[in-house]
């Protein structure tokens, strides 16, 4: 199994990220995709995803920290993605109209940024929006954006998803999934085809149910797994070979940087 987004150069791994990977590997979680948050970030993901080899980065800016972000930092982050060919995507990046402090336009701007770039250097984007996936949606539309990626946490609707999936994107279903009252997120999981998933803990927020006070870790992937099972048809076995086809499928570089 894959994790597709876990924070793991978070510092509330400082103290036992070894052990953490091993009890990930003992239970089957073979990789797991660190993305980008801000630029100051980016080294410690690169040096982190050197030193394991199934750690994979992503390198982006994401929307909620882009207060020290500008025009060179998008300089910075072609000239990773250019050098480097263990980046799996770009992102996070993406939109968040949920706190309403956020300045939307300059969202926007390096969003669209971001997408030129993924667009130049034939990435795929893992996206993060809250409460702006018709602007999201369009966006992506108006640039042609056609690589795809993953619409990481998936929080729109059925609709919207449709959409993503559309423009060749899958959804990233997390801890939220593991929740009685996520009734949207289940009729969705429910509803459309398991070509159209990808699994992520999101670690460290976003504990799986039962876990609410504790740190989130990767090595809890396995109960998000069998919540997302719980509301498909298939055996499990048919479902984790799919969710696994669609990560190598969306995320390529993971599939050429195995062993
Ligand atoms: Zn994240």
């Amino acid at each position: 199994m894959i994790d597709t987004h876990c924070h793991l150069d978070c510092s509330e791994f400082e103290t036992d990220r070894d052990q953490i990977l091993e009890r990930c590997e003992r239970t089957g979680i073979n990789k797991i995709v660190i993305p980008g948050v801000t630029e100051k970030g980016w080294d410690t993901i690169l040096s982190l995803s050197k030193s394991k080899y199934n750690l994979h980065p992503a390198l982006g800016l994401h929307p909620c920290f882009l207060n020290n972000v500008d025009q060179s930092s998008c300089q910075n982050l072609e000239r990773f993605l250019k050098q480097d060919a263990s980046i799996v995507a770009v992102g996070e990046t993406g939109l968040d109209f949920f706190i309403k402090d956020y300045d939307e336009s300059r969202q926007m701007e390096f969003f669209e940024n971001q997408i030129e770039l993924a667009k130049d250097v034939g990435l795929p984007l893992i996206l993060h929006v809250r409460k702006a996936h018709d602007q999201s949606v369009k966006l992506m539309k108006q640039k042609r954006f056609d690589q795809g990626g993953i619409v990481h946490c998936y929080s729109g609707s059925l609709q919207q998803a449709k959409q993503y999936l559309d423009l060749g994107f899958k959804l990233g279903i997390g801890g939220v999934i593991t929740y009685e009252r996520s009734h949207r997120l289940q009729k969705i999981v429910k509803e459309l085809s398991l070509s159209a998933f990808v699994l992520e803990t999101d670690a460290p927020d976003i504990p799986p149910f039962g876990r609410a006070r504790t740190r989130n870790s990767p090595e809890y992937l396995l109960e998000i797994f069998e919540a997302f099972a719980s509301y498909r048809s298939e055996n499990a076995k048919i479902i984790k070979r799919q969710i696994l086809m669609n990560t190598t499928e969306i995320l390529p570089r993971l599939d050429l940087s195995s062993e």
